[in-house]
């Protein structure tokens, strides 16, 4: 767990976006974990979306709070959402949350679309539990309701065992040009690697241009992180 004086301020995560840009950053993805639990997360939406050269804002997340928040995401400066859904099956829903109503992700896609935040994407992990039905009620669910579907093959990152995203552009490590930046700002080149670079101890130019450096052909292994910290 990560301690609380640790986690980058608004002001922190803007200052590095306003470094970023002038070396070639345009888009930006807040992941998680769940962005949606950051108290104010609508605020640093806007804070990113008004720096010059920013011209994407996406955002992943479980939608369980997207109803409440995507109008005022979009009036922020958010573009569009990936929404993690693993299944569109009530009950399976709730014995994979512990208890979850899939009614909220149902609303909150809703929502996004008439807040205007399109395309509304699906990240749907296949696990060994996943039922070929499951996979056929996800795939009718999405063609129905106009959502693009990408299948994410269950990962680990201590063994180093990842794949390519089916209808997406992730684990494609030839064409990768994700860095990420964890909550408490640590620069990772790569998922699958234990390289890391603190910008509040390098700097934000020096731990990025690291990052770059040190950005590997190909991901191996990662025993430092989950990837609830590492926004997967
Ligand atoms: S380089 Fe790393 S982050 Fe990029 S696709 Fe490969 S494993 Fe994933």
């Amino acid at each position: 767990m990560i301690d609380h004086n640790e986690i980058l301020s608004f002001e922190e995560i803007t200052e590095v976006v306003k470094k970023l840009v002038p070396m070639g950053i345009s888009k930006i993805r807040f992941t998680g974990g769940e962005p949606l639990v950051r108290k104010g997360i609508e605020n640093l939406v806007g804070m990113v979306s008004a720096i010059p050269g920013i011209r994407d804002i996406a955002l992943t997340t479980n939608a369980i709070r997207l109803e409440e928040y995507a109008g005022i995401l979009a009036e922020k400066g958010l573009k569009r959402v990936n929404i993690s859904l693993d299944t569109v099956d009530p009950d399976r829903y709730s014995e994979i949350t512990r208890g979850g109503d899939i009614g909220h992700v149902f609303r909150g896609i809703e929502k996004a679309r008439t807040a205007g935040l399109e395309p509304v994407k699906i990240n749907c992990v296949r696990t060994a539990d996943t039922s070929e039905k499951e996979l056929k009620d996800m795939e009718l669910f999405c063609l129905k309701e106009n959502l693009e579907i990408r299948y994410i093959r269950q990962m680990d990152l201590a063994s180093g065992s990842f794949y390519g995203v089916e209808g997406g552009d992730g684990g494609y490590c030839g064409k990768c040009n994700r860095i990420r930046l964890t909550a408490n700002g640590n620069f990772k080149p790569c998922l699958f690697s234990e390289y890391e670079y603190n910008i509040r101890e390098l700097g934000i130019v020096q731990a990025y241009q690291m990052a770059l450096a040190n950005k590997p052909a190909r991901g191996q292994v990662n025993s430092r992180n989950e990837f609830y910290n590492i926004g997967g």
